[in-house]
């Protein structure tokens, strides 16, 4: 390494910094560190620094070296926030794999990967300015401004409207500051806020038995402070080993007792015998944590442990195939366990949806408070405690979502991928548009870890892995305590419709099993894929159809909030009276979703307890939560829900599962319909009859009953469906075989869009050949947010092609559009591996 010459006159180097900026440039950004800092700074520290004119950011370090950049004038750091790191190596290693894989920048990968609280906010403030002396210069409305800003240290802008009770004084203090009057500043300040619990404890000269056996006889005449201060003593038994004081009580567990009195605590606390204090709590404290009852493997699980456990001292992944109800999570958690002793950290991906509820009450009964989780539904402040307790040893077992991979773990030995083929792992927007999965195959090697992916119906990508010895297979045919898969039934709802026994939605059969169950007190699923009363409005007049001003898609009717909506934007607006086109009164709903379903059902069976479970009911924080405990309860009778019902759940009382629609979902445009065919309509299937001595029944409404993907669904023959599948990905150049980058160029011009995406096309089919490039064609929906969208999609060969250079390849070609002055305001987004 050659210093600067410089330095050999200086008795010190100046160190300066590699920073990550969260700003969308492809590079680090070198800044000087001042000297007084340069013992304490270390790499994965956050910092503060000014980027561009005005503005104050938050960045992380990066690298720590001697050589000043060649280029630019290096600015000082302003603050160092950290003394140790909050970013661990591995983590600085995985960003910059993700920026570089996912064709995107690192500064985008920080600012996804770290939670807001960790992220500063700069606030303007003022102050005096104490060299003032031109009060003459001002006017009325500003020398009462100064006043106020005179009397306080500092303000910000919004403390000084409150005290001048005026809404916006931004002009005045831009004029004072003009008059120098003011001096303005930046106040950074950290987001993250602790949770506090007010305690209260005896004082030191009180916290001895004998004082303390005095106390309560001294108090005999006051017979409430007696009864506050006994209280006391039962919770926190000084009396048998005083250092139990310390810790003291939380101030709450008074208040809840109605009978004692809250001025006797305030005046014990005055006499000082009792003094309160402030201490950190966990936001997760109120969560259940009553002990599991021992699980004891069965011998199939045994077997599959054994086996995982085998696979992995000679491969990195492993692929855990057990149908629905075998009791995958009980293997997980004893590969858990054992992972968790041999001292390393464990990370649980699960869906998101899955992670509200009854997985995680499991996982906590036998894990407790050393357990972790990341869950996009928590606040900032909660997610920050997950990272920091991460950092200081309190979780070495995390279970999140997706975003639970940019956690600073240090240590990992296992990672576990649940219900890996779910496409939520795929994060769509901003980016990094990364698969979680995916991502924790590359931290497993970082880390040397390994990764356990689980499944009942797993992705074409992994099963073939898994076919080629790349990942250990191991597979699970039977369901926990011999409960029998559940019976199917299909209902041809073309032929039911001719003999006229559809009513409405519902078939004869299906309204058949749903008295049955009813009559039984068992409950019954029913699944339709599709939110909302129905997917559109039409006149039958004049053919009109309900369309978003924004979008090129219809609106959905939503009946309870009397709205139509548009489910790509949000647009809503107010459900026409009469057609907007003729002025006709005949407009009809068509198609349904569940709310149709929920409405139909009510009338059919009015003494019924029916509940809809899909984005529109779950929206609140524990909507979802109450919902499945109600059903577990037993409180409700038909669950009518989207794909949300599928994922994950285990109830005893199900005997009956009804498919709405399920052509609908089979004949989806795109070349994975059938695979996502087969894992959604088996996992809602799944959750039919789980308990021994009760098996279930599943009915699937459908206009042709005799497709072949319906019977390999009813067969269970997964390895059917991937044959068929793999043949035709082979043939037409599919993932496995390929990988697919999808490149969507936006703009508010028709034309513009469409010339931008030919002008693309045209150079990547120059360098990489017609049959690599498909498009630029519309998407389904062609235009979004007023924005029209023409896709391109690459296919990359596995073996021929080296995808690094290609990726590099595209990503200039992409540049050379973004950058063409004659296509002003296109934007072109890259997404690696799209789904
Ligand atoms: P999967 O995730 O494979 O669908 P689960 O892990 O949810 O299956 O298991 C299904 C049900 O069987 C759960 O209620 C679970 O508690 C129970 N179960 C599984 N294995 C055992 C075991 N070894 N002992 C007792 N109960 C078990
Ligand atoms: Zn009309
Ligand atoms: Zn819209």
């Amino acid at each position: 390494m050659t210093l600067p010459l410089s330095s050999l006159f200086d008795d010190e180097v100046t160190t300066f910094a590699d920073l990550i900026l969260p700003v969308p440039i492809p590079k680090l950004f070198t800044y000087r560190v001042p000297r007084g800092m340069s013992e304490m700074i270390k790499v994965g520290a956050r910092v503060i620094v000014q980027f561009g004119k005005n503005r104050v950011t938050t960045a992380i370090v990066a690298r720590l070296h001697p050589h000043p950049p060649t280029d630019y004038q290096a600015k000082y750091i302003l603050e160092l926030l950290d003394e140790e790191p909050i970013v661990t190596p591995h983590q600085l290693e995985l960003f910059s794999w993700m920026a570089d894989y996912y064709l995107c920048n690192i500064g985008e990968v920080m600012n996804v990967a770290l939670p807001s609280g960790l992220k500063i906010t700069s606030q303007s403030k003022v102050q005096y300015n104490p060299d003032f002396d031109h009060p003459q210069l001002l006017t009325e409305q500003e020398v009462v401004i100064l006043e106020e800003i005179k009397k306080h240290q500092a303000l910000s802008y919004e403390e000084v409207a409150r005290l001048v009770e005026q809404t916006n004084v931004t002009a005045v203090i831009k004029s004072l500051v003009g008059k120098r009057a003011v001096i303005l500043f930046e106040e950074v300040k950290e987001k993250y806020t602790p949770k506090l619990a007010r305690n209260v404890r005896l004082s030191a000269q009180y916290a001895t038995p004998d004082i303390l056996r005095d106390l309560v006889s001294a108090l005999e005449k006051q017979p409430k402070q007696q009864e506050v201060l006994l209280k006391y003593l039962s919770y926190v038994p000084v009396l048998n080993n005083p250092d139990l004081n310390q810790k003291g009580l939380d101030k709450a567990i008074f208040r809840q007792d109605d009978g004692l009195s809250d001025s006797a605590l305030q005046t014990l606390l005055k006499k000082g015998v009792f003094e309160q204090f402030e201490t950190i709590i966990s936001r997760f404290a109120d969560l259940p944590a009553s002990p599991a009852k021992e699980i004891k493997l069965t011998e199939t699980q045994q077997l599959a442990s054994r086996q995982i456990q085998e696979h992995f001292q000679d491969k990195e992944v492993v692929l855990l195939h057990g149908i629905t109800g075998s009791g995958k999570t009980e293997v997980f958690i004893s590969l858990i366990k054992q992972a968790l002793e041999s001292g390393t950290q464990v990370l649980y991906l699960l869906p998101e949806i899955a992670l509200t509820t009854q997985i995680v009450v499991r996982l906590r009964k036998v894990f407790g408070d050393s357990m972790g989780i990341y869950h996009s539904k928590f606040s900032d402040n909660e997610r920050v405690e997950v990272w920091k307790g991460i950092l200081d040893g309190k979780f070495q077992f995390v279970v999140g979502v997706r975003s639970a991979v940019f956690l600073p773990f240090d240590n990992l030995g296992l990672i576990i991928v649940d219900e890996e083929h779910e496409t939520s792992y795929k994060q769509q927007d901003p980016a990094p548009r990364y698969h979680a999965r995916d991502v924790a195959v590359v931290m497993a090697y970082m880390h040397k870890a390994k990764v356990l992916l689980g499944s009942a119906t797993p992705s074409l990508e992994s099963y073939y892995h898994a076919q080629n010895g790349k990942y250990g297979l191991v597979e699970m045919f039977q369901r926990f305590g011999d409960a029998a898969l559940p019976e199917f039934v299909l209902i041809d709802t073309k032929l039911e419709k001719k003999q006229r026994k559809m009513k409405d939605e519902f078939s004869s059969v299906l309204l058949e099993y749903l008295a049955h169950n009813l009559k039984n007190s068992e409950q019954t699923i029913l699944f339709q894929n599709r939110r909302g009363y129905s997917p559109y409005l039409q006149c039958e007049e004049c053919g009109w159809i309900s369309e978003c001003h924004n979008c090129a898609v219809s609106l959905t009717y939503h009946m309870r909030a009397a709205e139509l909506r548009c489910h790509y934007c949000g647009h809503k607006e107010e459900v026409p009276r009469t057609c907007p086109a003729c002025g006709s009164t005949k407009v009809k709903t068509i198609g349904f979703g569940t709310e149709k379903i929920e409405d139909q059902l009510n009338l059919i069976f009015p003494q019924a307890r029916i509940q809809r479970m899909d984005l529109d009911t779950t929206r609140a924080k524990n909507a979802y939560q109450q919902i499945i405990q109600d059903f577990e309860a037993e409180q409700i009778d038909i669950l009518v829900g989207t794909q949300m019902i599928s994922k994950g759940l285990d109830f005893d009382n199900v005997s009956v599962v009804g498919i709405f629609d399920a052509d609908r979902i089979i004949n989806f445009p795109e070349f994975r319909a059938s695979e996502r065919a087969f894992q959604m309509l088996t996992q809602v299937s799944g959750r039919a009859g789980r308990r021994a001595g009760k098996p279930g029944k599943v009915l699937i409404q459908t206009a042709n009953p005799h497709q072949s993907l319906l019977n390999k669904i009813i067969e269970g023959d997964y390895r059917g469906m991937y044959d068929n599948e793999i043949q035709e990905r082979e043939q037409y150049g599919y993932p496995p075989f390929t990988r697919l980058i999808k490149l969507i160029v936006k703009h508010a011009d028709y034309d513009t869009s469409h010339r931008a995406a030919e002008q693309l096309a045209e150079k990547l089919v120059a360098q990489l050949g017609r049959s690599r490039v498909l498009g630029p064609e519309p998407p389904l929906v062609e235009r979004v947010r007023n924005q029209f969208l023409f896709e391109i999609l690459i296919k990359l060969e596995r073996e021929k092609i080296n995808f690094k250079a290609a990726k590099s390849f595209i990503q200039e070609k992409v540049t050379d559009i973004l950058t063409d002055k004659t296509l002003k305001n296109i934007n072109v987004v890259i997404d690696v591996d799209c789904t």
